[in-house]
């Protein structure tokens, strides 16, 4: 990180250098140059706009025109007005704004200059640059170098009748010292430069690497099974987000450890129990006379059913985690099924002294997997029962509204504490760690539960409190065709 950090820095800090160096020295004369070229090139479509639009006798309007144009870019400016004289063509001074005293055009006193630069100007359609030195005897186009040099825009134009030659000068200062002076500093800047990346480049990646090096450290631990481990933020968001993420991820993997042994143990006493019984049960029938009885077979019979449906849950559970469970959907009256089902239940444990009841308030047409429902009916009521109070009672309590159908199962018994609510839907969790075994399961039923809901795209919950009892709900949208009002059935 660090030699790829000092590289990028150095690679940056060239390229500034590059640019700065060709903007600086290579390409500052030329730059300089077309900079004041444009200037000229500027005031002298100015000027021309003036003047074509200007109509009065005088000249002093168009005299305030280049004065505001000449002070605003430093350009020197002069119009004169050209007359015949016989064969040869003479000017009049009509406009002189000047912002530098020794600007060329100041001194044209010769009318044979005014002529020269008029015949080159109309020679060349009415516009020509001329390059002059002071120091020279003018000689127009022919000196570019020497000190004092004068660019002057020479332009001719038609107004009102007359014809108008206008010069623009503006002086070019030699860069050649400028230039120099550049390059001395560029030399110390690279050199600052170059020290200033090498630091910040070794600063920026030691800040960078130290909690990555901590964090590859802890997650050795982790790969090695210690969970104990504690990932802790860097100096910005994205390393303090992954060592949150870190965090969790061992977090999750510390719960995960602990509810596969919980489920070993549980598993193994869940099978073994039953599996003791029926051995016990079968080797009592086969070597003592007289205990083949009915009850001692329905014994084995009840132990046989724990253990398949113990198995089935499991490799159940196993399939949406896999996601490769899939829903088999037809439109079905979801009244009507949970009706007929909670009455055949209610009676099977009516002999206990449960109450199950089922209020509904009209028909409600879903389109879900008819099977897949009922499982979930069946969990959910069978929890109530195994975890209902005093009262032995389970109220089954179906609403509809809005389109939705909201089933409701309520228990009157001990309740879940708060804390615990969000997880009772995880595989295997349990709230009480003692295991009941006359009436507790294996922890799969909620998950089933939660996994079946999320495939038909329920919405899902549970409404607790220790010692007053459970509400597990879920809302199913209606089907389309179900049209019925929840007030006509009854
Ligand atoms: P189990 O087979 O253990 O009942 P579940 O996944 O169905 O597994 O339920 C998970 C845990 O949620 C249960 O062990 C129990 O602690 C708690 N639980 C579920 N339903 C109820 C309820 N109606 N009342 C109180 N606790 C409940």
């Amino acid at each position: 990180m660090r030699r790829r950090l000092i590289f990028a820095f150095l690679l940056f800090g060239a390229i500034v250098l590059a640019v700065l160096w060709l903007f600086q020295t290579v390409w500052l004369d030329d730059i300089y140059r077309s900079l004041k070229l444009r200037d000229l090139e500027k005031c002298a479509a100015e000027l021309n706009a003036a003047a074509s639009d200007f109509s009065g006798d005088s000249y002093t309007e168009l005299n305030d025109a280049a004065g505001a144009i000449a002070s605003k870019s430093g350009v020197c400016i002069s119009v004169y007005e050209i007359n015949d004289i016989g064969a040869a063509k003479t000017g009049v001074k009509i406009i002189e704004q000047h912002m530098n005293a020794f600007c060329f055009i100041h001194n044209i006193g010769s009318s044979k200059l005014l002529n020269t630069l008029y015949k080159k100007a109309a020679a060349e359609g009415g516009e020509v640059l001329e390059y002059v030195s002071l120091s020279s005897i003018f000689s127009p186009g022919n000196n570019r170098d020497g000190s004092g040099e004068n660019v002057i825009l020479v332009k001719l134009v038609e107004s009102e009748g007359s014809e108008l030659l206008m010069l623009f000068n503006t002086e070019l200062i030699p860069l050649d010292s400028t230039v120099s002076t550049i390059r001395a500093q560029l030399i110390y800047i690279s050199v600052i430069l170059l020290v200033l990346a090498v630091v910040l480049a070794v600063v920026l990646s030691n800040r960078m690497s130290k909690p990555i090096r901590e964090m590859s450290v802890e997650a050795s631990k982790l790969a090695l099974g210690d969970y104990n481990v504690n990932f802790d933020g860097g100096n910005c968001t994205e390393i303090d987000n992954l060592s949150a993420a870190l965090n969790k991820a061992a977090y999750e993997l510390s719960r995960l450890d602990k509810m596969q042994k919980d489920l070993i143990a549980n598993v193994s006493h869940d099978l073994r129990t039953p599996l003791t019984m029926i051995a016990g049960y079968t080797e009592a029938m086969r070597d003592l006379p007289g205990e083949a009885t009915p009850e001692n077979m329905q014994i084995v019979i009840d132990e046989t059913n724990r253990l398949t449906s113990l198995v089935n849950d499991m490799l159940e559970v196993s399939r949406y985690q896999g996601g490769t469970q899939k829903l088999n959907i037809t439109r079905f009256n979801l009244t009507d099924v949970i009706r007929t089902t909670i009455e055949r239940y209610a009676k099977l444990r009516e002999h206990d002294g449960y109450t199950i009841t089922f209020e509904e308030c009209g028909d409600a047409i879903v389109d879900a997997d008819e099977r897949r429902l009922l499982q979930v009916m069946y969990n959910l009521v069978g929890n109530a029962v195994n975890y209902a109070g005093e009262d032995k009672t389970v109220i089954i309590r179906q609403t509809v509204s809005d389109g939705y159908v909201t089933l409701e199962v309520i228990d009157h018994g001990i309740g879940i504490p708060e804390d615990q609510l969000p997880l009772v839907w995880e595989r295997y969790y349990k709230v009480n760690d003692f295991h009941k075994r006359a009436n507790i399961g294996t922890g799969l039923g909620l998950s089933i539960v939660k996994n079946i809901l999320l495939l038909h795209g329920a919405e899902f919950g549970v409404k607790s409190r220790v010692g007053e009892g459970s509400n597990f709900w879920f809302r199913l949208r209606l089907s389309d065709e179900s049209e019925v009002p929840a007030e006509t059935k009854e």
